[in-house]
């Protein structure tokens, strides 16, 4: 039996809330570095056992003095960090899921309870981890409302049943001087409120080294997007999908900063050696990738030759953070993102990459439960089609693999290829 499937196995066997043993913990965690697992760089692989030591540290800890902090795909976990604490995104805690394929067991558990299947499923399946008693209980939950409205809601019923508190931080519609206002304050509220739930005053030093360390990853992450341009493209961009998950987890770590700066410098290498072969098609991809077992990505990158050399998620567009001026620059982090105000923040940013990357096509994933996703699908249609370039938009979810039909799926895809080939 591979270790994936033993891990799957060890982690059904425990249908009862109650506490996972370490043995089976380390075997699932284990199978997420193991040599069997395919890693298409050294920093790829790198990247992957920076996870595994943070997800061993975070479910560890145990007992009410831990340090786990239950945190959302944005939250400014630079906080978190200055704290001496351990952030985890509940978000990335269901593509883990789904990558193991217990995912579907944990819905179909949500599902009997009252958890409509129109809620997005990276919140259903982490309310399952919790009902399963999968997670360590956190100090706190750090949340914030972008990019979705539902995260105010999953986050309650999950710190509910730890009872724990959730710190909740309102992202505004609105970047201007008053939007940044009301959400520094919210950040700097936070901060003190966390410190005073752990005992400690919040300490500017610790913030201050944890900025520093987020800046390095930020610089070089705007490098790796840089020489994401390349072409040929140096990743495969079913590497590039687990940026954002690293960002969410690491930034304002040393292990976070370290690691996408060896990331940065093996791409450097790659592009002064002209390594790799062209692809036949460049494609940008919106939203994430199906996480749950499939060839899908593989299977259009490496035989078709359709290499997605960039995630419009993945956009790093805030600018250094200072220490200067704490909340508000977290605050301008968090606005920064393009999924973050009005929807022309988003439709402007595709646009940008079309140009900056010379794609020749876009996937529109349209995750069900994700108006994020599926609201602006038109929108996103007619800005795609006045930079003359044909888009895909595929219906499906991205955790659940119930409904999921790989050969629909290919069918589509290739169809689409021949589209972009007549262009
Ligand atoms: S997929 Fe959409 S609804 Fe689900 S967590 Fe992401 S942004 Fe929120």
């Amino acid at each position: 039996m591979s270790l994936k499937n033993q891990a799957r196995s060890i982690l059904l066997r425990n249908p009862k809330p109650g506490k996972i043993s370490r043995g089976a913990l380390i075997t699932y965690l284990q199978a997420a570095v193991t040599p069997a697992s395919r890693f298409s760089t050294r920093s790829e692989k790198k990247l992957s056992l920076v996870g595994y030591r943070h997800a061993m540290k975070f479910f560890r800890e145990r007992g009410e003095g831990g340090k786990q902090v239950f945190t959302s795909l944005f939250a400014p976990i630079e906080l978190v960090y200055a704290l001496d604490l351990l952030p985890f995104p509940l978000e990335a805690m269901s593509g883990a899921a789904a990558s193991f394929d217990i995912a579907d067991r944990l819905l179909q558990k949500t599902d009997e309870e009252w958890h409509s299947a129109d809620i997005c499923s990276f919140h259903r399946t982490f309310i399952g981890i919790s009902r399963f008693g999968l997670l360590p209980s956190p100090r706190f939950l750090l949340a914030t409302s972008h990019c979705c409205d539902g995260t105010m809601k999953s986050f309650s019923e999950v710190a509910g049943y730890f009872s724990k508190p959730l710190f909740f931080i309102h992202t505004p519609q609105r970047s201007d001087r008053g939007g940044v206002g009301y959400l520094a304050d919210q950040i700097r509220t936070c901060a003190e409120d966390a410190a005073s739930l752990t005992n400690k005053r919040f300490s500017m030093q610790k913030l201050e080294t944890a900025f520093e360390y987020s800046n390095r990853a930020r610089r070089a992450l705007v490098e790796i997007e840089e020489l994401r341009k390349n072409h040929p493209p140096l990743i495969w961009g079913s590497d590039g999908f687990g940026f954002v998950l690293a960002w969410a987890t690491f930034l304002g770590s040393r292990g976070g900063a370290g690691v996408f700066e060896r990331y940065m410098n093996e791409l450097k290498r790659k592009k002064e050696k002209a390594y790799g072969k062209p692809a036949k098609k460049r494609v940008l991809w919106l939203h994430l990738k199906p996480y749950f077992s499939n060839t899908i990505i593989d299977w259009m990158e490496k035989e078709l030759g359709a290499v997605i050399v960039f995630e419009d998620i993945n956009s790093v567009r805030w600018e250094d953070l200072d220490i200067g001026r704490p909340w508000e620059s977290l605050a301008r982090k968090l606005l920064s993102h393009p999924w973050v105000g009005p929807i022309g923040n988003r439709l402007k940013n595709i646009k940008r990459i079309i140009e900056e990357y010379r794609i020749d096509g876009v996937i529109n994933f349209t995750h069900w439960g994700c108006r994020q996703s599926n609201a602006a699908e038109r929108l996103i249609r007619d800005a795609v089609s006045e930079s003359g370039i044909p888009l895909l938009t595929i219906d499906g979810d991205l955790v659940d693999s119930r409904n999921y039909s790989e050969g629909q799926f290919k069918t589509r895809i290739e169809a689409f290829m021949e589209l972009m080939e007549g262009c």
